[in-house]
């Protein structure tokens, strides 16, 4: 039976809106970045968590991460209130948490060597030292697919594929449970994109580990998820097993989103293209949120009452007034 790992509940993180010092302290307006949403992901399983760019899946991945802290909300990790851990409990609890980003040419140091680099977070978590350091940042490269000869070697001297699997073995390095994958295929030639998706999976299986993959790219997720979340400016507005949300995607959003995804045949008749832009996260949309953009626009309930995620029969979950009972009165 599937054991829950991560439980992450009405989660919500505003910024203050970008400006000078003056703008921020007399602008009192928010950046809804996340806006209250909540998932479950199982041990040993994958979630994908996709969306365009200003969704707010890579806030909730750093929030997860404990990169930064939320507004509000619970996230529970195995059994345990993240959110409250403070000094030793939190740094223990980093061990198990680990982040693969997406940009390796930026979140490497460029000054370190490949050794220094992966042997950071064992210094710095006191795991391993003298003699059996070396055998243990060996062991760690070749489970990303790198050797002993990458040890001295400067991030500069690496293709972007070797780079991100430096970045993997970091965030292996000290035996984590839980990664949350922040694009990390995203910088990558397409070619390169596939062998670090496999090193993924593989990973995975030999390690048992359970991942969130933050992907904006449909088709990535597809092949890396057990079950799949669609974020619409700070909302997630389905989530459901991967089959289902790929056979059979419910919400117009998600609709939209695999219908703009290329096909291998240029002679494949067009596909319908998602019009307009994501609108400001400052001051989104009445209603529901993608009703500027929906092509299945149901008027005054869409623009006035925002709809709550129901659970479908199939058991995936969605946000949005076609699914939700006709209960609305005008
Ligand atoms: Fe479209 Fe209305 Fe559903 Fe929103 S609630 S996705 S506007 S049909």
């Amino acid at each position: 039976m599937a054991e829950e790992l991560l439980h992450v509940q009405d989660l919500v993180k505003y910024f203050p809106a970008a400006g000078d010092w003056f703008a921020q302290i007399f602008d009192r307006r928010v950046v809804r970045a996340v806006d209250g949403i909540s998932f479950e992901i199982d041990r040993g399983t994958t979630l994908g968590l996709v969306g365009e760019s200003g969704s707010g899946k890579t806030t909730t991945g750093r929030i997860i991460a404990r990169l930064i802290g939320p507004s509000r909300g619970e996230v529970v990790f195995d059994g345990i209130d993240l959110l409250a851990l403070r000094g030793q409990a939190l740094k223990a609890i980093r061990k198990r948490i680990q982040m693969i980003f997406q940009d390796p040419a930026s979140s490497l140091n460029p000054r370190k060597t490949v050794g220094q680099i992966v042997a950071e977070p064992l210094r710095v978590h006191g795991m391993v030292k003298g003699k059996d350091l070396e055998k243990r940042l060996v062991h760690t490269l070749e489970l990303a697919g790198l050797s002993a000869r990458f040890l001295n070697r400067y991030p500069h001297e690496l293709s972007g594929g070797q780079r991100q699997r430096v970045g993997i073995a970091r965030a292996l390095a000290v035996g984590p449970e839980f990664i949350v994958c922040d694009e990390p295929v995203t910088a990558l030639d397409v070619s390169i994109q596939a062998q670090i998706l496999n090193l993924l999976m593989d990973l995975q299986d030999e390690l048992s580990l359970t991942y969130l993959f933050i992907a904006h790219d449909l088709s990535v997720v597809k092949h890396v998820s057990d079950r799949v979340a669609v974020m619409y400016l700070g909302k997630i507005v389905e989530i459901g097993e991967v089959d289902e949300i790929f056979t059979t995607p419910k919400h117009p959003y998600t609709q939209a989103l695999l219908a703009a995804v290329p096909r291998p045949d240029p002679m494949a008749p067009p596909r319908k293209v998602l019009h307009g832009e994501v609108p400001s996260p400052i001051n989104p949309p009445p209603g529901c949120r993608f009703h500027p953009r929906c092509e299945r626009f149901l008027g005054d309930i869409c623009r006035e009452r925002e709809p709550e995620l129901v659970t479908l029969d199939g058991g995936t979950q969605v946000s949005c007034h076609l699914y939700s009972g006709g209960d609305w009165k005008g």
